[in-house]
């Protein structure tokens, strides 16, 4: 055996032993209230479609008109650059978030990735939550900048941290909604410790865009905020129905990484079909108060009925509700016990969640009927 093969035997073993490995399942319809495996109907408590939009018939029209356009960009849009369409959906974008100007990119990875790396060097120091999102440590990593991560929510510690660092410039990221805990961040105790340490914030809003705000414009606007937050980050993949994501932020910002945003620079633009239905999706969430209200009501009383059946959901107050079981193990078993009994939540352990917190995750979405949710509540009352 070459020292390849034994180093990809011995990652096989480290993952089975932790219950770690992770596998590519077939699933039919998977962004709808019930998704399709191995010929059963499941109910899909594991999507983010949480309005229900990505089947919408006005979008899939609209991804077919724009794909007429062409069904590649064919360069970058620092190469040949965007269409009228694209420069179009950007201004749409700034006018929804109330932003100075806005930018579109391949995905929320990417705009994570690419905007902290495009902010930050060794001379900056860079905060985070503990339990922000991949691409936002990944960002942070690429960038070269010192990294402090402050314990989740934990003010205190944040603050000591700012105190301490003697970085000439200072970023914090956060998610605004969780996306494993499906709990909120402290926007406005977070927006005054910037202002008094001169730093500025990162919002990334990929699970409040589309649910809150009066209408659905996201989660700084929901409380008020949005004018307080220097920049911006949210994905079209969730609330949204489509793809691709935003960074919305001042001129100076979005000119700063429209000339150094590495992956924006280094990668295709998207494709007219997703522009288009991009497009079209800004629409139909800013008149989605309706659905906005049946996400809140059905994941309020989900919440209710599965701590009433001893499940622990933490802090959880929004469409992401976590059972914490501990072990990888126990979550994986779990997971398929549901499965069989009709129910699709996914596991998600370590290194997604920190070790020892294994869970289940569940995510609502607007569309999920009531009898959707009951089966799910029986079958969990079973495994409980
Ligand atoms: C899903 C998610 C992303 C990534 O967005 P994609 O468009 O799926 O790449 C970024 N940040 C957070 C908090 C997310 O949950």
């Amino acid at each position: 055996m070459n020292s390849w093969d034994s180093w990809l035997e011995s990652e096989r073993t480290r993952r089975e032993q932790g219950a770690l490995e992770r596998r590519l399942r077939t699933t039919e319809q998977p962004a709808e209230p019930i998704a399709l495996r191995d010929g059963r109907r499941l109910v899909n408590l594991s999507s983010n479609n949480y309005l229900g939009l990505a089947g919408h018939p006005a979008l899939i029209e609209a991804a077919a008109r724009g794909a007429v356009r062409g069904a590649g960009a064919g360069s970058s849009r620092l190469v040949v650059g965007g269409d009228s369409a694209t420069a179009a959906l950007e201004q749409k974008i700034a006018a929804f978030k109330g932003s100075e100007a806005a930018l579109v990119v391949g995905s929320g990875y990417l705009a994570n990735v690419g905007a902290i790396a495009a902010l930050c060097d060794r001379d900056t120091a860079i905060f985070l939550d503990r339990l922000d999102h991949a691409s936002i440590v990944d960002g942070a990593r690429l960038s070269g900048a010192r990294i402090n991560r402050y314990r989740h929510r934990d003010l205190d510690h944040l603050e000591q941290l700012l105190e301490r660092s003697g970085a000439a410039r200072k970023l914090i990221v956060t998610d605004t909604i969780f996306s494993m805990d499906g709990d909120t961040a402290p926007l406005g105790e977070l927006v005054e410790l910037k202002d008094r340490f001169g730093a500025l914030l990162v919002a990334d809003d990929a699970h409040g865009g589309g649910v809150f705000g009066p209408h659905g414009e996201g989660y700084a606007h929901e409380l008020g905020l949005a004018d307080r937050i220097e920049l911006q980050v949210g994905t079209f993949s969730k609330a949204f129905g489509v793809y691709g994501a935003y960074i919305s932020a001042g001129r100076s910002l979005i000119d700063q990484l429209v000339s150094t945003c590495r992956t924006l620079i280094y990668s295709t633009a998207l494709p007219p079909a997703v522009i288009a239905a991009i497009d079209a999706s800004l629409e139909l969430v800013a008149a989605a108060d309706e659905a906005r209200r049946e996400l809140r009501v059905k994941s309020e009383r989900f919440r209710t009925r599965l701590t009433e059946l001893g499940f622990d959901s933490g802090a959880s107050t929004t469409q992401i509700i976590p059972a914490l079981v501990g072990s990888s193990g126990r979550a994986l078993a779990l997971a398929q016990e549901l499965e069989e009994r009709g129910v699709l939540a996914v596991a998600i352990r370590p290194p997604t969640v920190p070790a020892g917190q294994a869970r289940i995750r569940f995510s609502l979405m607007a569309t999920h009927t009531d009898e959707d949710l009951e089966l799910a509540l029986e079958a969990l009352a079973g495994v409980a």
